[in-house]
């Protein structure tokens, strides 16, 4: 029973279903129209028989010569030969002369009188000394306009029915043999092109969180299952990827919040070992407060990123003035620049409409520009907004270290931090946290850098329509 649940078998029993139903309507139509046919012959040699007999009737002063009822010519002859009986009646109903096997086939007298009303006709009946069924027409004998006789032709139906049974025979015997073997081969090309699927099976079965490694590597097929397989594979692949990435994130995570809390244990411990002066307590709480604001920095850039991923469902829009916020992100930061003694310029066309989350945009600006001021010492900033035919672009250029080109491909992975800028304060999340707002809003952000030379980051936002 289990095995008639599967796919294979039930696409076999439908074959073989729907093989069978043809075969039984194409041999019906067979048997039907191979019986008409055939009966159709023995009607029309009936007639022509009864013509030909009808035509050597002997008649004389108006009737039939009764010893020469049917002269042995060699049409009537051949006619016997071939197995016809002839018979000649009167119109009392009485065998005036019969030739051929059922000669002494009872007389009806419906016929009789059916014939002397000019009827011509035939009628099947069983013949008593050999039980066959056989087929009489009858037709009348008419003389100047007078029925005087009639003339019975009778044959019998044996080669019909045999010819029947034959064919019944050979359709009772081949539609059978066809469809099982229908059956067996639907299963067999059913089970060959489902064998990837037992696979795929398998592997989602021996899958787990842990091991995302298994792959199918079917050899490829432009069929359903290949594709199947393909796009099977491919999904593993993202979601293998998409795992290390997020054990990754916990890991580097764990990571860069010890580095505070383990400097914060160091501090208390130090402090407590013996009794300290006020101005040694003060110190180390303001050592404390340091490491509290890194570690709320940290826990907020964490917080973002996971709140990034869920606004990409959620998408709370509005019109933005991007020319006013970045002018506000400017102003914010401007102290920042001026303390290093950096020349920062925000050079916007009025007025410039974007649609986001205006939250969003000002972390990503901030995050950008910051950057630029830390990575910089010398020179300065220049913040532009260039409108093109269906987007706007925000160029953020910096005079500053640059970034070396076999390190821009990492930038915007979380917890990267380039080597050269260690010493500056940070977690690596700032870009990652940019790049997943700008592609929130459908934008992208690009950097172009080179060690010493400076960089320059282009975020590219769709315009507002
Ligand atoms: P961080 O907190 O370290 O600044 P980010 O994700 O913002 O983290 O940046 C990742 C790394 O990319 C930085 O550590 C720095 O090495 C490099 N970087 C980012 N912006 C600049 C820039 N404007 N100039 C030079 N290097 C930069």
């Amino acid at each position: 029973m289990k095995h008639l649940s599967t796919l294979r078998a039930r696409f076999a029993l439908g074959v073989a279903g729907l093989l069978l139903v043809a075969l039984l309507a194409f041999g019906a139509l067979v048997y039907i129209s191979l019986s008409r046919s055939l009966k159709a012959g023995i009607d029309d040699s009936l007639q022509l028989s009864a013509a030909q007999a009808n035509a050597a009737v002997n008649i004389e002063d108006g009737a039939i010569t009764v010893a020469d009822g049917i002269p042995e010519t060699s049409a009537i002859a051949g006619l016997q030969d071939r197995g016809f009986t002839i018979r000649v009646l009167n119109v009392a109903g009485q065998v005036l002369q019969a030739v051929g096997p059922y000669h002494a086939l009872p007389v009806a007298t419906t016929d009789i009188d059916r014939a002397v009303q000019r009827q011509s006709f035939f009628t099947t009946v069983t013949a008593s000394t050999d039980g066959n069924a056989v087929r009489v027409y009858t037709t009348p004998v008419i003389e100047h306009e007078h029925v005087i006789g009639v003339v019975q032709v009778v044959r019998t139906l044996e080669e019909v029915e045999d010819t029947q049974q034959r064919l019944l025979a050979v359709l009772l015997i081949s539609i059978p043999m066809l469809v099982s073997g229908a059956a067996v081969g639907g299963y067999v090309l059913a089970a060959r092109a489902l064998r990837p699927i037992d696979t795929i099976t398998r592997t989602a079965r021996r899958i787990s969180a842990e091991d995302l490694h298994a792959r199918l590597n079917l050899p490829p097929t432009d069929d359903e299952v290949g594709r199947l397989a393909a796009t099977f594979d491919t999904m593993l692949e993202r979601l293998d990827t998409s795992f290390q990435r997020e054990r990754q994130f916990t890991a580097d995570a764990s990571h860069e919040l010890r580095t505070p809390l383990a400097a914060m244990q160091t501090i208390l411990g130090v402090i407590r070992e013996q009794r300290r002066t006020p101005e040694d307590y003060e110190r180390a709480l303001d050592d404390l407060a340091q490491e509290t604001n890194r570690l709320r920095a940290l826990a907020d850039d964490l917080l973002h990123l996971a709140r990034g991923e869920a606004s990409l469902l959620i998408g709370e829009r509005e019109v933005v003035d991007l020319t006013m916020l970045l002018q506000d992100v400017t102003d914010s930061l401007a102290p920042l620049a001026e303390a290093k003694g950096l020349n920062l310029r925000c050079e916007t066309p009025h007025p410039l409409l974007v649609c986001g989350d205006r939250d969003g945009f000002i972390r990503l600006f901030v995050n950008l520009l910051d950057n630029a001021i830390k990575y910089t010492e010398y020179g300065g900033i220049t913040v532009r907004a260039l409108m093109g035919n269906d987007s706007t672009d925000v160029v953020i250029a910096d005079t500053g270290i640059g970034i070396a080109t076999d390190q821009l491909p990492h930038v915007f992975d979380r917890f990267y931090r380039v080597e050269a800028s260690r010493a500056t304060q940070g977690a690596g999340l700032g870009l990652s946290i940019a790049q997943q707002i700008a592609h929130a809003h459908g934008s992208t952000i690009t950097v172009q850098s080179a060690t010493g030379a400076g960089t320059t980051f282009t975020v590219r936002l769709p315009r507002h329509q």
